[in-house]
Formats: C-alpha cells, structure tokens, sequence
C-alpha cells in the first residue's frame, strides 16, 4: 500500500497531505492517467481502506515492477516526502538531455541557480557505466549525487580502489582511503522503517541532514572521502 503516486508532470502527490473532504473531491474529479503509480508509473486510483487510511491502488491489477524495483522505489519515496519536508518540490522520472545524450533522473530539484539529481542504484552495474552516466549529468550543469544500495557500494568502492591502483598509484596500495574519487559523489543508503541514514567512509547521517546538505551545498569531497563539510 502506498500513499505516494504521481501527477502527469511528475511531481509527488502524498495522499496523507488530503483532509477528508479534499479526498473525497480528488476521488470525483480524476480521470485515468492523471495520477500514476510511483513503481511502475501506469495510472493509480485514490482509494480509502475500511479504517480510514487513504492510499493509492494500481488501476489495472497490479504492479509489474520487482523486489529490486520495490527497494528503488521506497528509497525514492523517502527522499521524496523528506525533501518535501525541506521545502524543496522534487520531482520523479525528469527527463533532461546532455550536448551528447539524453538522461533520466531518479529524483530532480531545483535550489536557487543549481540543479540537483539524486540516483538510486540497487541493481550491479559497471564502473565506467556509473562514470559515463555521472559525466551526462556534468555535460549538462547538473550535480548528480548516487544513493546505493549496501552491496552496491561495497562493490562500487571496491572498483574504484582498483582501478585508482592500476592507474594511479602505479599498482601499489595507497595510504589512507582510496575508493572516493571526487567526479562522483556517491554514499552508501540504508532503508529503515524511520526513514534510513546515509554511511560512507567518514559519514554516518540520517536522510535529512544529508538531504540537507545537498540543498545547502555542504556535501563535499575533502581529504580523500565525501563528507558534510
Ligand atoms: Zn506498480
């Protein structure tokens, strides 16, 4: 059950941001495809459960997005209502374009000049993939920052290190920390029921104050590692 679907111009509708009489004229008034479901963006419906909770239901039967989609998708749901707590208007799925390609951003905002990305990766995917996808966003002014999932990161850093030896550091290992490269910002995401907290090599903070440091532009690269300087 979920209580997030979203408009036609992707931006979040949080069904618990309705008092009842709103409900109730938003359960009158909408026409298929105006509200779609977060998971899988096909059309959602307005629905009340017998004790008064209101939520989203798929209009056809049901979801065809996976486990590994249901991860993505809570994780986007958190960011989402946390960033709307922080008075931000985030929205899903935006589309964008690079000089060379185009992209899809996981969550996009806008504070004052810059335009912000967050993405969400749970399932593998190579280096240089996550380089070259990072570089689109770079192409077209925008700062992306990647969520991962635990496993992802571990392997992610574990890359990065390698690759940093063979080519950097003549394949020795350095001193100190070597699997954050300051061309891509990334941490490590850990969902709970509360909202989830953020851990990377110097850096253990909840989603808000992360969150928070993006809008602020705190969220650095120094002394080898991403931290909230
Ligand atoms: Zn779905």
């Amino acid at each position: 059950m979920t209580t997030l679907a979203v408009s036609r111009d992707r931006k979040p509708v949080l069904a618990e941001s309705f008092n009842e009489h709103g409900w109730q004229a938003l359960k009158d008034s909408y026409k298929i495809g105006d509200l779609l479901m977060p998971c899988c963006m096909t059309p959602a419906i307005p629905k009340t459960s017998p004790n008064f909770l209101q939520f989203f239901a798929h209009y056809s039967d049901g979801c065809a997005s996976s486990p590994e989609s249901q991860w993505h998708l809570a994780t986007k749901e958190v960011l989402i209502k946390e960033l709307l707590s922080l008075g931000v208007e985030p929205k899903f799925e935006e589309p964008g374009r690079s000089a060379k390609s185009a992209w899809k951003a996981d969550i996009f905002f806008v504070v004052g000049e810059r335009q912000i990305v967050i993405e969400v990766q749970y399932s593998y995917q190579h280096l240089r993939d996550y380089l070259r996808r990072q570089e689109r966003y770079v192409q077209s002014g925008v700062s992306a920052y990647w969520l991962l999932y635990l496993p992802r990161y571990l392997t992610l850093s574990k890359s990065l290190m390698q690759h940093r030896i063979k080519t950097e550091f003549a394949g020795k290992l350095p001193k100190g920390t070597a699997q954050c490269i300051p061309q891509f910002p990334m941490a490590c995401f850990e969902l709970s029921d509360e909202n989830g907290m953020v851990i990377g090599v110097k850096l253990k903070v909840t989603l808000k104050d992360w969150l928070n440091s993006l809008i602020l532009n705190e969220f650095k690269y120094e002394a080898g590692t991403w931290i909230i300087a």
